[in-house]
């Protein structure tokens, strides 16, 4: 359902550099890719040219999503079509509740899809659940977006507006980091309620402790710009132990 062939992306504007070096990828329906790297390997730009920022310019290669060109479309119509990446509003919202926000994107994603708007009424059921599942404090959609939230609550915030909103292809970068071992956990059971054959899930970590927690189909490292090994849960588990020079060194010993 998703397919990334020799993607190559940059800053954008004159004298950007590049960051995307050729990235191939294909992500079956219904499964959990985790992608690992070092720091700067480009994972978050990534996750970033696949929601369509502006601040990256593609300059080669295709993302075809659900048999449609993603790269034709804005960051608006790529959510539309079902793709979210977490942490999509980080930025503080004053007066904007998160509520009000959240009631917006999913009419915006339903009638789209053909589907009714929700009202009042069943839009407060659906939050409801998933606060519980999330085990969020009730005061929480009163409060304005991102507002003065600890980096644990913008974390859990953002399971929470992903499985309000119903993705097709849900991006998550970095969703476990700084999360205490009880939020981990509560975040993860989220997360694996959401796994569905009609779901594909694309995690960004750095630690093996979420995989485990959540089981990915597929792991994947990025080194400089480009997916260098693709593997199963083990793989994690041997970067974990292992670190990854040991995989620069077979990538420098192919070239
Ligand atoms: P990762 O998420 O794997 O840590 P990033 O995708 O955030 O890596 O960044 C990859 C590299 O590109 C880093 O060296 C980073 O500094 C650089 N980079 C990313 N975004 C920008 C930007 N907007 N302007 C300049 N450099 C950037
Ligand atoms: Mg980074
Ligand atoms: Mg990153």
């Amino acid at each position: 359902m998703l397919e990334i062939k020799n993607l190559h992306a940059k800053v954008a504007g004159p004298n950007g550099r590049s960051i995307l070096k050729g990235v191939d990828l294909t992500i079956g329906r219904g499964q959990v890719h985790a992608v690992m790297g070092k720091n700067g390997s480009g994972k978050s730009t990534l996750a970033q040219v696949l929601m369509g920022r502006e601040a990256y310019e593609v300059t080669e290669g295709s993302i075809t999503f659900e048999g449609k060109d993603l790269l034709d479309m804005s960051a608006e119509e790529r959510a539309r079509e079902g793709v979210f990446l977490g942490f999509q509003y980080p930025v503080e919202i004053p007066g904007v509740s998160t509520s009000y926000f959240l009631k917006a994107a999913v009419n915006a994603t339903r009638k789209h899809k053909g589907l009714p708007e929700l009202d009042a009424a069943e839009f407060l059921k659906l939050v409801k659940s998933k606060m519980d599942l999330l085990k969020m404090d009730k005061s929480f959609m009163n409060r304005a977006v991102n507002e003065g939230f600890s980096g644990g609550e913008k974390k859990r915030n953002e399971v929470f507006q992903m499985a309000v909103c119903d993705p097709t292809l849900c991006l998550m970068d970095e969703t476990d980091s700084g999360l205490d071992i009880d939020a981990l956990r509560t975040v993860s059971n989220c997360i694996n309620t959401l796994r569905s054959p009609q779901r594909t899930i694309v995690l960004v970590t750095h630690h093996e402790r979420f995989l485990n927690l959540i089981e990915p189909d597929h792991v994947h490292v990025m080194l400089e710009g480009r997916i260098v090994k693709s593997g199963g849960k083990d793989l994690a588990s041997e970067i974990e132990n292992r670190g990854y020079d040991w995989v620069e060194k077979e990538v420098a010993q192919l070239v």
